[in-house]
C-alpha cells in the first residue's frame, strides 16, 4: 500500500475504529498549456499528476457523513439538512459536503459514510487539490452507494460542488483532468465543446520528465486580477463582435488587433489568441511524437503571459530563466498567475540538476526557497483495491 494510502487508512482506524471498505484515490494536476483560454471558450492541456489524494471510506446506515483530514485534528460531521444548503459546511469540509450536495441535487441517494482524507498534493499550491478531493470523495460515494453515474459525467459534477457550494468559480478543466487523466497522455480539453481527447505524452518512454517548481511566491492580488483579465477578454469580444477570443482566427489577428485602441486590450487578447494557437500546434507535435519540440511553445507561452497578459511575478520568472539557462527545453507558468508553479520539460536524468540551479537562483535573489518535485503523466481518479 503507498504512503498515503496508508495514512487514509490509518486515520480511518483511529477515528472511526474498524475497517473502512475500500480506498479511493485521485490525482493533482498540471496544465501543461493554455493559460487563460479556459472562460475565452478556448483549449486547455492538462495531464494528472503522481501525487493523489486517498480516501478510506465505510458507508453507515444513519443518513449522515462523517469525514477527517490529516489537514486537521477532529472530523467535521453534518447530515441532509447542512448538504442540502450551500454554506451549510464551511472550511475545508465543504469540498466533501458539495459533493454529497451535488450528487443529492442531480436525485441520487447518497449513503451515510465515513471518510478519512489523506493527500500528497500540494495544497492551494496551483496542483489541484481542491479537484482531488472533490474527485476521490466523489469515487468513494459512487461506489459505496452503487450509484449510476458513469465517470463521464463526474468531472461536471465535481466542478459544480466546487461552483455552487463551496463558491469558487473555476471552469471545468481541473475536474477533466483528475477524473479523465491517463498515464502517459495528457487530456486536450475544448472548453466550448468540453470535448476531450487523450493525447500521447509518454514521458518516460522518451527519457524526458516535468519538473514542476512550487515557487511559494505568496499569491498577490491573484482574485482581482483575474476578474480584471476576465472582464477584458469579454470586453474585448463584445468589440470585437464575437461571442468569445477563442472565435477570432490566428490568421485574423492582425486586423482584430486594429478595430481595437487601447494598448492594453490589445495585449489581453494577443495573449488569448496565440495561447490557443499554442496549445493547438502542441497537440499536433505531440500526435506526431516530437515532445522535445514543444519547448519553444512552452517557453513563448510564458512570455505572452509575461508580457503581453501581465500575470508573472519575478519568482516566478526567475524561476523560468533559471530552468532555461539550465537547460529545459521549455519552461513557463502553469496555472492563473501571480504565483503558483512553474513546469520545465527536461531530460529525465537532468532533473535534479535543473531544480538545483533553481533553487540556487532563487537564494541569489533572497526568495525563501521553492519546492520542486519531477513528474510523469499519471492516471486519474480510481479505486485503489
Ligand atoms: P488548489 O486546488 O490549487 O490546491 P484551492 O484553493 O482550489 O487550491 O483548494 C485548496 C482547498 O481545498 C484547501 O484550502 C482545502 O479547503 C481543500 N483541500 C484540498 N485538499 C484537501 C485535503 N487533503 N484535506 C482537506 N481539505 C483539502
Ligand atoms: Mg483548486
Amino acid at each position: 500500500m503507498s504512503d498515503v494510502a496508508a495514512r487514509a487508512t490509518a486515520g480511518f482506524r483511529q477515528r472511526y475504529g474498524g475497517e473502512p471498505a475500500g480506498r479511493w484515490a485521485a490525482p493533482g494536476r498540471v496544465n501543461l498549456i493554455g493559460e487563460h483560454t479556459d472562460y475565452n471558450d478556448g483549449f486547455v492541456l492538462p495531464f494528472a499528476l503522481p501525487l493523489r489524494t486517498v480516501v478510506a471510506a465505510a458507508a453507515t446506515d444513519d443518513g449522515r457523513w462523517s469525514v477527517w483530514s490529516e489537514l486537521d485534528d477532529e472530523p467535521v460531521e453534518f447530515g441532509p439538512a447542512e448538504a442540502d444548503e450551500p454554506g451549510g459546511v464551511d472550511g475545508w469540509a465543504a469540498y466533501v459536503a458539495g459533493v454529497v450536495w451535488a450528487l443529492r441535487a442531480a436525485g441520487h441517494t447518497v449513503p451515510g459514510a465515513r471518510l478519512a482524507i489523506a493527500s500528497d498534493v500540494p495544497v492551494g499550491s496551483g496542483l489541484s487539490s481542491s479537484a482531488a478531493i472533490e474527485a476521490a470523495v466523489l469515487a468513494a460515494l459512487v461506489e459505496l452507494g452503487g450509484l449510476d453515474l458513469p465517470a463521464d459525467r463526474w468531472p461536471r459534477l465535481a466542478q459544480r460542488a466546487e461552483n455552487d457550494y463551496v463558491g469558487a468559480p473555476t471552469g471545468i478543466m481541473d475536474q477533466s483532468a483528475v477524473i479523465r487523466g491517463r498515464s502517459g497522455h495528457a487530456l486536450f480539453l475544448d472548453c466550448r465543446t468540453e470535448a476531450v481527447e487523450q493525447i500521447p505524452f509518454d514521458l518516460e518512454a522518451a527519457g524526458l520528465a516535468v519538473l514542476v517548481v512550487d515557487s511559494r511566491a505568496p499569491h498577490r492580488h491573484a482574485d482581482g486580477e483575474y476578474a480584471a483579465r476576465r472582464k477584458s477578454c469579454e470586453r474585448a469580444a463584445e468589440t470585437l463582435g464575437v461571442a468569445a477570443l477563442r472565435d477570432v482566427a490566428t490568421g485574423d489577428l492582425d486586423a482584430a488587433l486594429a478595430r481595437l485602441d487601447d494598448a492594453e486590450t490589445r495585449r489581453r487578447v494577443r495573449h488569448v489568441v496565440t495561447e490557443d494557437q499554442r496549445v493547438l500546434d502542441t497537440v499536433e507535435l505531440l500526435r506526431a511524437g516530437r515532445i522535445r519540440d514543444i519547448g519553444p511553445l512552452l517557453t513563448a507561452s510564458h512570455a505572452s503571459m509575461r508580457d503581453d497578459f501581465e500575470i508573472t511575478v519575478p519568482e516566478i520568472d526567475t524561476a523560468v530563466e533559471a530552468a532555461l539557462a539550465a537547460g529545459a527545453y521549455g519552461a513557463r507558468m502553469t496555472g492563473g498567475g501571480f504565483g503558483g508553479c512553474v513546469l520545465a520539460l527536461v531530460d529525465a536524468d537532468a532533473a535534479d540538476a535543473v531544480a538545483a540551479a533553481v533553487t540556487a537562483a532563487y537564494a541569489d535573489r533572497g526568495f525563501a526557497a521553492p519546492g520542486t518535485l519531477t513528474v510523469l503523466p499519471a492516471g486519474g481518479a480510481t479505486r485503489l483495491d
